[in-house]
């Protein structure tokens, strides 16, 4: 099964693609994790990629083509995968189409997690993420079972993200209503593109992409 997640910064495509990867078995693919490692190694990529980050633009479409064709040939997309954050401008589905269809693959379906502007502010500005596991938390909607233990590892460190921080969440709002959201219609025109209601809580937002899953979602073509 190979899935898209698309959505705001915010929108809950992560915690949705972990569960998705854990019940299917299926890839996560995260550009956006992608790209913190190629930070946090320092790598070529890494310093080209850092401060178009921090100021909450998008990474060049060059970088990001290359970096998901290398990713998607590993054996551990062989029983599918999950988009997380690509594609996220027009060229990249663009050029997503053209490696689908030299591979002989097709997408099963894209999901669109719709959630509030004024919402994802608070989303983001709240997110956590355990240093040791990266299972991912919220302060107020997803806080730790034992106060600063990792519900998953039990580990105790923690890391929030260097553009989590309410002056880019505006940047990142404008790159996602201005760059990403005119790829809606390119996947409505396949007809494989479904809205989901992101606002509702972390299990409904499941329980309503499984519907769309076993066919029974509301379709938006
Ligand atoms: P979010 O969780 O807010 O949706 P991501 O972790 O997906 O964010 O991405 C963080 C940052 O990494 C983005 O703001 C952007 O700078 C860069 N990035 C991630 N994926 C892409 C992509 N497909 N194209 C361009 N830039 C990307
Ligand atoms: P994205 O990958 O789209 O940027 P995340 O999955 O990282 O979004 O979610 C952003 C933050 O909001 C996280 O802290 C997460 O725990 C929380 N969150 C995710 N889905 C929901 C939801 N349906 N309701 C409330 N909070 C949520
Ligand atoms: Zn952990």
């Amino acid at each position: 099964m190979n899935l898209i997640l698309l959505g705001p910064p915010g929108a809950g495509k992560g915690t949705q693609a972990k569960r998705l990867q854990d019940r299917f078995g299926i890839a996560q693919i995260s550009t956006g994790d992608m790209l913190r490692a190629e930070v946090a190694a320092a790598s070529a990529v890494g310093r080209e990629a850092k401060a178009v980050m921090e100021a909450g633009h998008l990474v060049s479409d060059d970088i990001i083509i290359r970096m998901l064709e290398a990713r998607i040939g590993r054996p551990d997309c062989a029983k599918g995968f999950i988009l997380d954050g690509f594609p996220r401008t027009v060229p990249q589905a663009v050029a997503l189409d053209g490696l689908l269809a030299r591979m002989g693959l097709r997408l099963d379906a894209v999901i669109e997690l719709a959630v509030d502007d004024a919402a994802l502010v608070e989303r983001i500005a709240g997110r956590f993420t355990c240093a040791a596991c990266g299972a991912g938390y919220h302060d107020r909607f997803k806080p730790t079972k034992l106060a600063d233990t990792c519900d998953v590892c039990g580990g105790h460190a923690f890391t929030r993200r260097a553009d989590d921080n309410r002056a880019t969440v505006t940047a990142r709002l404008a790159a996602y209503h201005r760059q990403t959201a005119p790829i809606l219609p390119h996947y409505a025109a396949q007809g494989v593109l479904h809205q989901v209601d992101g606002m509702a809580p972390m299990d409904a937002v499941a329980t309503a992409i499984q519907a769309v899953l076993d066919g029974h979602g509301q379709g938006c073509a």
